[in-house]
């Protein structure tokens, strides 16, 4: 995965699964068609935990090699997509599109119990919360008493 996806992930582990297929469409322009199915970690802005989001979206794209005319008509419920006329990796349009699938906040639909868990209205205090478990001294000093 490619930084930028992974800016909006907590780790970068798990697999993409993806069942895509590559046709002429009736006007032999290439199509992509299929779905793409995952489970990404990100961070909850509610309780500040990991949590897991299952993406599983629906692909089909049109592929133009320059900006298409407003007066292409594309198949119901395809999107066109611009594409440079080079091999372009498959990693890129699989990013692309979990990049489009993925929530800009992600939240648990139910935290997990977390003392530190801030109401929706005091997210923007989360910065100024103290908490002892995350000062890196205290973790020296039990260090240096043993
Ligand atoms: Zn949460």
């Amino acid at each position: 995965m490619s930084e930028h996806l992974c800016d909006s992930l907590y780790d970068t582990v798990g697999h993409v699964q993806i069942n895509w297929q590559f046709i002429l469409d009736d006007k032999q322009r290439p199509t992509i068609s299929g779905q793409v199915q995952t489970q990404l970690h990100m961070l909850c802005h509610r309780c500040l935990t990991p949590v897991t989001i299952s993406i599983n979206v629906k692909v089909a794209l049109v592929v133009f090699t320059e900006e298409p005319s407003q007066y292409e008509e594309l198949l119901p419920d395809y999107e066109a997509i611009v594409l440079p006329n080079k091999p372009v990796p498959l990693s890129n349009l699989i990013e692309n599109e979990l990049i489009l699938a993925i929530p800009i906040v992600a939240k648990h639909e139910v935290c997990p119990s977390n003392e530190f868990q801030m109401q929706d209205e005091d997210i923007e205090d989360v910065e100024d919360v103290d908490k002892p478990s995350d000062n890196p001294f205290s973790m020296l000093e039990k260090l240096s008493k043993s």
